[in-house]
């Protein structure tokens, strides 16, 4: 049985969207965590839950840990999910989730989620070496049904090479 590939999944303008028109709100919930409210994307909670057939998925956001501590129950997830550390700004060379990545992918084919890749992502991406996906999101919208199956297709890619 052939690994999956690892997921790595922001959640502000991937799962908690801001920017919308507020007369025309996508479909979602307003949560508070940790006092601050936001308002999390219905559709977010089914697509992980389908990504996770193909995917390993790990948190890849500035909520760290506290993910765990109210997005699992929130989004319907069954369990708990592995979360990436940045280190302080003083330890980091690139985009701020960089290191982290790149530390926890290891040698892994993976693919990652998120609203704000800058270029040192995508030239991460491109040198790697293993097949890597990086799918950017709008705040707004976040993650869609289009990203599930362009995420689906390429680790179905995975399967045949
Ligand atoms: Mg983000």
């Amino acid at each position: 049985m052939q690994r999956k590939p690892i997921l790595f999944v922001d959640v502000d303008g991937v799962i908690s969207l801001w920017g919308f028109d507020p007369d025309d709100r996508p479909p979602g919930a307003f949560a508070s965590v940790d006092g601050i409210i936001h308002f999390l994307s219905a559709a977010a909670g089914e697509h992980l839950l389908e990504l996770r057939e193909d995917f390993d998925l790990v948190w890849c956001t500035g909520w760290k840990d506290r993910a765990n501590d109210h997005l699992p129950h929130l989004l319907g997830l069954p369990e708990p999910l592995p979360w990436l550390d940045f280190g302080t700004p003083a330890e980091r060379t690139a985009h701020w989730k960089l290191d982290a990545v790149r530390t926890y992918a290891q040698d892994r084919p993976a693919a990652w989620i998120d609203d704000a890749f800058d270029e040192s992502c995508h030239a991460w991406a491109a040198e790697r070496g293993v097949p890597t996906l990086l799918v950017g999101t709008e705040p707004p919208t976040g993650l869609q049904a289009r990203h599930v199956m362009e995420l689906r297709a390429w680790a179905g890619t995975l399967l045949t090479s």
